[in-house]
This record gives C-alpha cells, structure tokens and sequence, in this order.
C-alpha cells in the first residue's frame, strides 16, 4: 500500500477538489440544459435528418408528399415491425399492404393535425415520426416542439409509433396486437397543440435558465470567501436551499401545464372521451407516473372520468 499517497492526500486538496467538481456540475448542466432546450425549441427543424438512406434511429420530418411518408414508413417497418408469416410471400404481401396502409393513415393524420392547428391559431406546424432503433417500447405516442410564434421557431409536432409484432395467420387476415382508435388520437393531438399555442416548452426552458444563473451566482459568491470546510458546507447549504423550491417548483410548473394542456384540450373537442379512454389505456398497460405529469389517477379524476 503506498503509504505516503494517503498521507499526502490531505483535506485541503479534498476540498479543492470538491469544490472544483461542483462548481463544474452544479451550475453548468442545468444551463446546458437549458440551453440545449432552448435551442430545440427555437430550431426543431435541427433535428430534420435530410438523408433517410443515413438515418439511425432518428426523427423523420415528413412534408406532406407521398414519395417521403413512403420512405419513413419502410424505415418504420424494418425497426419497428415484425412479420411472422407461414410463407416468405405472404410476408412479402402482408408488408406492401401494411406500407400501403399506414402511409394512408399517416397523410390523413398529417390533414387532421394541421386542421386542428389552425383552430389553435398556430399557422403550420411540421409533422415527424420519430422511429427508434432500440427495442424499449419507446414513450408518449405524440410530443410537441416549438411555440406559436412561428415566425421564431417551427412548431413541430413528434409521432412516436409503437412496436408491433404481426402474425399472419394463412386461414385468416392480418392481424395486429394494437387496435387504434381516432378519438383518443384526437385529443392527444389537441393536448400536444395546447402546448404549443401556449408556449409551454419556452416558459419552462426561460425558468430553467434562471434557475441556472441563480445557481451560479450562489456558487461565485461562495467561491470568494475561502477554501476553508465551513465555506464549503455553506455553498452546499445555499445551493440545496435553491435547488429544492426551484425543483418543487419547476415540476410543479411542469405539472400544471399538463393539466392545462388536458383540460383545454377536452374543451376544444367538446368530450372528455378520448381523454378517458387514453388514460384508461395508459393504467391499464401499467404505464408508470413521473414527475413532469400529474398522476394518471389525478388526471382520470380532473378530466370527469372515475379515477
Ligand atoms: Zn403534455
């Protein structure tokens, strides 16, 4: 054992370099994060993979032709989607008509979400779907970029499909594990636009960034009266002291929006069915809660449906 290290390691250079390591982490990665949510906000378009031939699991910006749905589609098929058939022609078959019809249902869907855009007052608003390459079974269905300020950033509005795994039954027609339905769809698209008209995304990232320069400014004034543990522990105390009402506060705020979202989203579309049906279906898939949306309970209970 090399004695003379650990003598030599005294708490002077412990603190040192303590100190050096959280004035590193603790203001700059909430401004990283920040900034980085500043920035997909205001430039959504960065995420737009222009080569879908060098594509890896990214999100696909669609623009309304036939030619490009096409494209992600296959791209959706291959990662996303498996077919076990009896022969490899009715594979073959049963591929060409599930591309057929989700490319159909893609265009109709790209309709329906720039019609409810526009009674948002949002003036266009760019479509993607998101086709992961892993095998987790991926998130929220939609999630919304931008604000309605087009004239700043490009509302964007994300489709995460699911993974499917399709039998073909030769005795039988196609048959698939998930049945979707338009009016829980509806209000998904609705809630996502509530978002964007509000600008939710911006006021959330401005709290964020405050919230950094607040940190920082605690952590400089605590580097300016010495290396000296008391100092240390102070910082550390200031620093908790304004992490925890901001982080209260900022799922708070995350919380509300959400709820706000849901609830204008079901005044828009007149009916709270779709809403109830989605979060029936999300507790019954064993979905679990997080700390940026209210409980599903909570959101079955304030949408009018029993909880
Ligand atoms: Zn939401």
């Amino acid at each position: 054992m090399n004695v003379s290290f650990l003598t030599s390691f005294d708490s002077e250079s412990y603190i040192k370099m303590g100190r050096a390591a959280c004035i590193d982490a603790l203001p700059i990665l909430p401004a990283l994060r920040a900034i980085l949510g500043l920035a997909l906000w205001s430039h959504p378009q960065g995420f737009r993979n222009e080569d879908l031939a060098d594509a890896d699991g990214t999100d696909f910006m669609l623009d309304g032709t036939r030619e490009r749905t096409e494209k992600v589609i296959d791209l959706y098929l291959q990662r996303r989607v498996a077919v076990t058939a009896p022969t490899e022609e009715l594979k073959v078959s049963t591929l060409a008509a599930l591309k057929s019809a989700f490319t159909e249902a893609c265009q109709r869907r790209m309709v329906q979400i720039d019609k409810i855009a526009a009674d948002f007052g949002i003036k266009k608003v760019s479509f993607g779907l998101s086709v992961p390459s892993d095998s987790s079974s991926g998130g929220t269905p939609y999630e919304a970029v931008g604000t309605c300020a087009s004239w700043f950033s490009n509302p964007m509005i994300v489709c995460n499909p699911p993974r499917m795994n399709i039998q073909v039954d030769p005795e039988a027609q196609v048959s698939s594990e998930q049945k979707l339905d338009e009016k829980d769809k509806e209000f998904v698209v609705a809630h996502e636009m509530v978002h964007i008209a509000k600008n939710h995304e911006l006021i959330a990232n401005v709290s964020y960034l405050a919230y950094s320069f607040l940190a920082a400014g605690i952590w400089a004034a605590g580097m300016k009266s010495g290396l000296t543990m008391g100092s240390v522990l102070c910082t550390y105390g200031a620093a908790l002291g304004v992490a925890i009402p901001f982080e209260l506060f900022f799922y708070g705020l995350k919380r509300s929006q959400e709820q706000d979202a849901d609830v204008e989203a079901i005044r828009y579309l007149g009916t709270n069915e779709g809403a109830k049906r989605f979060f029936e279906g999300m507790k019954n898939r064993g979905i679990v809660d997080d700390l940026e949306h209210p409980p599903i309970d909570l959101r079955l209970a304030y949408i009018g449906a029993s909880a």
